[in-house]
């Protein structure tokens, strides 16, 4: 771990949030969590260089709560995030982290949700809204959100935010916030806009990094998996019964709720594992290490601080189940394989958000680490069969053979059936319980623009967003996809599938740019944005293609959506492909950028 800071207890917490991050199976800090909790809570505007999976999140939402006055409904912290997705999943980690706070309220606000809902919301009143920049901005304008009592402003994730085209909204978000506030900035990297920005609206804030001192590790085989298309669990299984040489693992959790939970589940499915979390005395502890090392167990789900210093030498795999907070516990996890001088095998699961934290530990490690193809149900199946025929294979050697011979003898007579048909049924009854085929499909392997596990939980309408796939290679609209990501380089053509040409109703006059336009579609249609096509940018409109097939509730959110507080109007372009529409345009516009 970077920091020696082994207890939320030593952070400043009060005693509420502390039986909370007990209860929510939080055991230790994390670096970024140890280093920024105690400087919010004194007060200071913070910089934070982290990204996701370092924990960030808790980083920055444990000290605000720590400021909230329960009986004043008031916003008291707003947090501005790129998208949607993370408004919905950082709201839904303020919640669980509320409770032990009764009456607390925090909203997420993001563009593509309905104004009616939002203002009744925002009317009923909230302690922290979560939202994205554009929405945010449109609320202020309307006056229909107030912060007038503002205590916190979070920028999460900033250079996104810059990335998608919302750095002007988050300036003036920033320009028209009361003075007396607390402002923290997240940002996974640093770019100029964003330390220009910083220097601007952040009094003397303190820097707070996560280490990525270069490590070297072992000879260990490293592969990560990108979770996609199938439960992490069954994917774990899978992979460790093809996984060669396997003998025994150690699979890395968050949470000690997480590790009793794969455990009982692991154990569902004839594994022999055990659960190793802090919960557990010193006695405890060394009894399952124990079990580890003679074999009783094969399989001990921990988290890190549970598992610093095991030795066992038969653990041949350690799976990063959760992603690690830093490159530091990579480096410590898989330390734990490769022992005495055997071969070692270190798997990690990457979820597509963290695929940053990946590459992160690619360049401290100095290693690459290679993407593991998922065995398939044949794959697995296969391997079975092979072990089928090695057990059948040495009983056929083992002694006392003939008894059973003879009784084979007198079914084949009394059944008139041959010897194959009764060796199939004794083989079925052998595998009762222990098919050798897997029930279920294969995952079929998507684009990583769509793939993301997370699903938004409990926030209003969170799924009444427009959302409809297409087929093979056809573009789809996605609702919770991966974010969009794009710069201001030209873009490549859509991927395959009809386009449509659309008409807008901003253009250069309103000082939009091609990043606002396609930042806004992306967000509120819930489109991707490699699959939003040429934009043509003119004074007072513009035209954008979109994949043919948009379904009614994209079309009507796109008509509501605003680019610089202009309403757009989206709606289909009758106008001749480069002739700028029906409209008279004072300059050619550039058709293909
Ligand atoms: P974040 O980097 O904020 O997106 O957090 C990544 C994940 O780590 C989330 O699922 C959090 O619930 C989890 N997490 C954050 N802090 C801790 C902690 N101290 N102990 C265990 N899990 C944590």
């Amino acid at each position: 771990m970077t920091t020696s800071v082994d207890s939320f207890a030593d952070l400043g917490l009060s005693e509420s949030l502390l039986k909370t991050l007990a209860e929510v199976g939080y055991e230790t800090p994390s670096p970024i969590q140890a280093q920024c909790i105690p400087i919010l809570l004194d007060g200071h505007d913070i910089i934070g260089m982290a990204q996701t999976g370092t924990g960030k999140t808790a980083a920055f939402a444990l000290p605000l709560m720590e400021s909230i006055d329960i009986k004043l409904m008031k916003p008291q912290a707003l947090i501005l995030t790129p998208t949607r997705e993370l408004a919905i999943q950082v709201a839904e980690a303020l919640q669980s982290y509320s409770k032990n706070l009764p009456g607390f309220h925090v909203m997420p606000i993001y563009g593509g949700q309905s104004y009616t809902i939002q203002l009744k919301q925002l009317a009923r009143g909230a302690h922290v809204i979560v939202g994205t920049p554009g929405r945010v901005m449109d609320h202020l304008e309307r006056q229909t959100l107030n912060l007038d009592h503002l205590k916190t402003l979070v920028l999460d994730e900033a250079d996104e935010m810059l990335r998608m085209g919302f750095i002007d909204d988050v300036e003036w978000i920033l320009e028209h916030t009361p003075e007396q506030h607390q402002t923290a900035l997240f940002s996974a990297t640093m770019p100029e806009p964003i330390r220009r920005v910083a220097q601007k609206y952040l009094v003397e804030p303190k820097e707070v990094k996560i280490k990525t001192a270069t490590a070297t590790v072992a000879a260990i085989r490293q592969v990560y998996w990108q979770v996609s298309g199938l439960h992490k669990l069954d994917a774990l299984t899978r992979i460790l019964e093809v996984e060669d040489n396997f003998d025994a693992a150690i699979i890395f959790v968050r949470t000690k709720t997480a590790t009793v939970e794969l455990a009982d589940k692991l154990n569902a499915r004839g594994y022999s594992a055990a659960a190793l979390n802090g919960d557990l005395n010193q006695q405890m502890r060394e009894r399952v290490i124990e079990q580890l090392k003679s074999g009783a167990l094969d399989i001990v789900i921990a988290t890190d601080v549970a598992a610093r210093g095991i030795d066992v030498p038969r653990i041949s795999h350690v799976v990063n189940y959760d992603i690690p907070y830093d490159t530091e516990a990579y480096v410590h996890r898989i330390g734990r394989t490769g022992r005495a001088g055997r071969a070692g095998n270190a798997i990690l699961f990457v979820a597509p958000r963290e695929i940053r934290m990946l590459r992160t530990i690619e360049r401290a490690t100095r290693q690459p680490i290679a993407p593991l193809t998922l065995p398939s149900r044949t794959d697995v199946t296969n391997k079975r069969v092979a072990a089928f025929k090695e057990k059948v294979a040495e009983v056929m050697n083992a002694e006392g053979l003939d008894f059973f011979a003879n009784i084979v003898s007198q079914i084949a007579e009394e059944q008139d059936v041959g010897a194959e048909e009764i060796a199939a049924a004794l083989a079925m009854m052998a595998q009762e319980g222990k098919p050798l085929q897997i029930a279920g499909e294969d995952p079929v392997p998507r684009p990583a623009a769509f793939r993301d596990e997370r699903r938004p939980a409990n926030f209003g309408e969170r799924d009444s967003k427009p959302r409809f796939e297409g087929r093979g290679d056809q573009p789809r609209f996605e609702s919770r996809g991966e974010r969009p990501r794009f710069d201001d380089k030209p873009r490549r053509p859509p991927v395959g599938g009809d386009m449509v040409r659309y008409r807008i109703d901003v253009g250069r006059d309103h000082g939009v740019q091609v990043k606002d336009i396609v930042g806004a579609i992306a967000n509120e249609a819930g489109i991707e944005s490699r699959f939003i096509g040429r934009i043509g940018l003119y004074d007072e409109s513009s035209t954008v293609e979109l994949p043919a097939g948009m379904p009614a509730e994209a079309a009507n959110a796109l008509k509501r959506t605003r680019v610089r507080g202009v309403p757009i109007n989206l709606r289909p372009d009758e106008g001749r492909p480069d002739s700028g529409g029906e409209r008279k345009f004072k300059k050619k516009p550039f058709a293909d950028r």
